[in-house]
């Protein structure tokens, strides 16, 4: 019986896998498709400053228009890494927000920078840095209007060809931010020398501390470690008015999350722009 069970297990693991290899295979062309069709867009998220509630930037998110439903980017950025296809849509990514960015330069929302999320392999083509360059100059916008966005656990896997593209990156005036910090085991030494100008708490950090003491040391020793190396610090995933006061409290100096507003597109961002103008405040 037992072997029988082995057998049957074989089976169903074997035909489980066939189907995770034709849902990538599918996935995969389906992502080709949706790059050459436009399915792709983003929405922005805004960054408040702790102390003043002004937007000081925002956050280009990407998603996926998919027979009318919208597909976030944890279901498909993985795969467009692992396949190479996230240097094209990485290209989309930044041409699609530099457009956006002059309908918001070209209206009264503040002319704040948006931060573009950049996978690993972005960074590491080495045609990269000059590739934003140029996207940006046909924009019209100078190198302070975006800024890039890399996860803690990328840069560490890649530390090396990560640091010199990165520090191209910054020569050039493109201010960079380590995302998910917490979770992706920088070693101190490496802190210390990494071309970066913000830290991003990640979001699971900010779940607790407004349930205890530990939680909330984390979270300041992180904002504090953050201030000593001359970078500014950046609350992710604030949802509660409780999290933003003790968030105040422990000197983090910007804030982003649903408290605030959800990711939006272009024209909904302009109209929450205009009417919570003077009510964050
Ligand atoms: P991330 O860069 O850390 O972005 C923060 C995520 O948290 C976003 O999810 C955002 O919608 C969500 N979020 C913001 N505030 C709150 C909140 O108060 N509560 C909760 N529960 N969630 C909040 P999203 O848009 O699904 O993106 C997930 C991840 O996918 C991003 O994490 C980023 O790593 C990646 N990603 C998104 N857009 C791009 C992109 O254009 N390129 C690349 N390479 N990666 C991207
Ligand atoms: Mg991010
Ligand atoms: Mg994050
Ligand atoms: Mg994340």
């Amino acid at each position: 019986i037992a072997k029988q069970a082995g057998r049957n297990r074989f089976h169903f693991f074997a035909k489980e896998y066939g189907r995770q290899a034709d849902r990538r295979l599918w996935l995969e062309h389906a992502m080709k498709h949706a790059l050459s069709h436009r399915e792709f867009f983003l929405e922005y998220q805004p960054k408040i400053d702790s102390k003043t509630r002004a937007v000081v930037g925002l956050e280009a998110l990407v998603r996926w228009r998919k027979d009318g439903k919208v597909i976030p980017p944890g279901e498909f950025i993985s795969l467009a890494e692992e396949t190479g296809l996230i240097i094209p849509l990485g290209k989309y990514i930044i041409e699609a927000t530099i457009r956006d960015l002059a309908i918001l330069r070209a209206s009264r929302f503040p002319a704040v920078p948006v931060a573009v999320n950049i996978s690993a392999g972005q960074f590491t083509d080495p045609s990269f840095s000059r590739y934003v360059a140029n996207t940006l100059a046909e924009g019209g916008l100078t190198s302070a209007a975006i800024e890039l966005e890399i996860t803690e656990s990328l840069l560490m896997q890649n530390l090396a060809p990560t640091i010199s593209a990165l520090r191209e990156m910054r020569e050039a005036g493109v201010r960079i931010a380590i995302d998910d910090f917490g979770t992706g085991y920088s070693s101190m030494s490496y802190l210390r020398d990494l071309p970066v100008d913000t830290l991003k708490i990640d979001k699971s950090f900010i779940d607790d501390i407004a349930k205890g003491e530990r939680g909330r040391g984390i979270v300041h020793a992180i904002i504090i470690l953050g201030h000593h190396l001359g970078l500014t610090v950046t609350a992710e995933g604030v949802e509660v008015e409780e999290q933003a006061n003790i968030l105040r409290t422990l000197g983090c100096d910007q804030m982003q999350g649903y408290l605030y507003c959800k990711p939006l597109g272009v024209e909904q961002l302009l109209t929450w722009h205009a009417h919570t103008e003077t009510s964050l405040r």
